[in-house]
């Protein structure tokens, strides 16, 4: 990275910016600030940040209809919070945490010019304007069932749900509309569109909150929101701010969407900022995932093993997941508490499972690469631009597929992703190519260690298709109950003892805080059924082979040791036990 030039540009790369937003309140009339609140108009204020995809006041984005997968949909939801967790907003404002807060937006509006009273006023009211919105997002406990995250109205109908303002110039029409009209998207739009609201209750009161706050906190807020996430792209001395600020918070914290949009919490251990080289991979790899994958494939993934996985031949991973399916199906067929109705069709999804492996063949084909980014422009030097060129671009894409058949390869995963996914809308799982290595998986391992490591995996992904929230989707992926009411009221019963177990976890490092059984529920179920699909497959194999695989020379380990040393050993990672709890295991 070129971080003189990083340097000598200083703040002015963000200014572009602060201006297209009508001016930080916060900067006063510094350059950047010169904010009026006579041209002040909440609608504007949204969609121009929403642009660069940062989400001020709502979050709204395009997938498939969880109803009906033949089309798109656009769905708002509540946009998050910067802190974490929604108990991080219950602190004290004298708390370290707090404290920290405040401090790093003052650093950054100082920074920029600001004067330090005025900032660490206004950041206060920030703050308080937040914990106002938090307070009305509903909890991540209440979110798992999807049938309440899919509240459907045309934009017609939304003013009638949902309150507007004159006041804050804003109409629920005239959001949707300004959103459908930005650079490069231009849709006309149509009263019947239809908008699935994912938050009702944060939806129906976020209005009359802002109503109780000066639309110069609302301003500063939403600004805040685009700025607090571009800290790190700013020169070195703002990434200080950020450690200082992340030491404080203890464990660094980021939430992201999930390829099935489900909102996860994901606590990494690292109290300190990540290095720049590490960020840049991080960057390159989210936005241009696939011509990066393409290189890392041909330098690092085994053509063979892609060939075995693909084609039905007795070759290792797809043998293996045929393996795990069958043990899965087994197990189905001995679970008494299930009707047999219900058990019928839930051996029909498990076989409905697609699975997509390595990566997809398109990103080897220069003209389909080609297309998929020949909107893509990236400057050799202009870092913050290209940044904000990435985002804007991501929202432009997101939008266009509501009515327009952009190109997108069928798998948009990074090749290069160490992670492993099941996408209830598709019913599909998903092994990229960076997570068919060791530990996890090596074609010349003993089966235990593959059984153990990736094999548990690949359960894992299978079980989510029946966990608490994947079972909600039939075997086409729609967000329908295929299940006897008899067989959900079991389910639920049963779920209750994981929630318990899990939720008794508590580590002495931590002061004795408990792992959330209800937000964890559906890793742990997953993880249960894979270790369980996993070790029965791998006993199978052996069944088959008619003798133990060879020992390993000089380890007086068994192969059934082997497994459940490889299944601990992908689990393992370096988290702090403080950060650990509440987060949820990956994949
Ligand atoms: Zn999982």
């Amino acid at each position: 990275m070129n971080t003189t030039n990083l340097k000598a540009v200083g703040i002015s790369v963000a200014l572009p910016l602060l201006r297209e937003i009508g001016g930080w309140p916060i900067l006063g009339t510094n350059e950047g600030g010169n904010w009026r609140e006579g041209d002040f108009s909440l609608t504007s204020l949204i969609v121009t940040i929403n642009k660069y995809s940062n989400v001020p006041y709502i979050y709204p984005y395009v997938y498939l209809d969880s109803k009906d997968k033949k089309r798109r949909v656009l769905y708002l939801d509540n946009p998050g919070s910067i802190l974490p967790e929604r108990k991080h907003y219950d602190q004290p404002r004298d708390s370290p945490l707090m404290k920290a807060y405040v401090d790093l937006g003052v650093k950054v509006a100082i920074e920029f010019g600001a004067d330090e009273e005025q900032a660490r006023r206004d950041m206060e009211d920030i703050l308080d304007l937040e914990t106002n919105l938090v307070n009305i997002t509903t909890p991540l406990e209440d979110r798992r069932d999807n049938e309440k995250l899919y509240n459907k109205f045309t934009v017609g109908e939304m003013k009638l749900n949902f309150t507007e303002s004159k006041e804050l110039d804003f109409t629920w029409r005239g959001y949707i509309q300004q959103l459908l009209q930005i650079d490069g998207v231009e849709f006309d739009l149509d009263e019947n569109q239809t908008v699935i609201v994912v938050d009702i209750q944060y939806m129906k009161r976020l209005i009359p909150v802002l109503l109780q706050f000066p639309k110069r906190t609302i301003t500063n807020y939403a600004v805040w929101r685009i700025m607090n996430n571009r800290i790190k792209d700013l020169p070195d001395r703002f990434r200080q701010y950020l450690g200082e600020y992340l030491k404080a918070r203890n464990c660094f914290a980021s939430s992201y969407i999930n390829l099935d949009r489900l909102c996860i919490i994901v606590l990494y251990g690292s109290s300190h900022i990540r290095s720049r080289w590490r960020k840049c991979v991080d960057v390159v790899v989210n936005y241009l995932g696939l011509p990066i994958g393409r290189l890392f494939v041909q330098r690092h993934f085994d053509e063979e093993a892609k060939a075995g996985a693909m084609i039905t031949s007795p070759f290792q991973i797809s043998d293996m997941s045929d393996n795990i399916l069958d043990s899965f199906r087994t197990i189905l067929s001995e679970l008494d508490w299930m009707d047999k109705d219900t058990r019928e069709v839930a051996e029909e999804k498990a076989l409905f499972i697609k699975r997509k492996i390595g990566y997809e063949d398109s990103i080897l084909d220069d003209d389909l690469l080609n297309r998929r980014y020949e909107n893509v422009t990236i400057h050799p030097v202009n870092y913050f631009e290209n940044m904000l060129f990435l985002l804007k671009r991501t929202v432009i894409d997101d939008l266009l597929e509501l009515r327009t058949n952009l190109y997108r390869m069928e798998w948009e995963v990074a090749p290069s992703t160490v992670n492993a996914y099941y996408s209830p809308p598709q019913n599909r799982i998903m092994f990229p190519a960076g997570i068919l290595q060791p530990p996890y998986y090596h074609k010349d391992y003993p089966r235990s260690l593959n059984y153990g490591g990736i094999g548990t995996l690949i359960g894992h992904e299978i079980t989510h298709g029946f966990d608490d929230r994947g079972r909600q989707y039939n075997k086409e992926g729609e967000l329908h109950e295929w299940w006897s009411k008899r067989s959900v009221d079991k389910f639920k019963d049963l779920q209750t003892c994981f929630i318990n177990q899990y939720g008794n976890f508590s580590s002495p490092e931590a002061d004795g805080m408990k792992v959330n059984g209800i937000i964890t529920l559906g890793e742990n179920i997953a993880d249960n059924g894979g270790v369980l699909q996993s070790y029965r497959a791998y006993r199978n194999f052996v069944s088959k082979r008619g003798s133990e695989e060879n020992p390993l020379p000089g380890l007086n380990i068994t192969h059934d040791q082997l497994f459940f040393i490889n299944f601990a050993q992908g689990y393992g990672n370096s988290t702090e036990s403080a950060c650990l709890l509440g987060s949820i295991p990956m994949p």
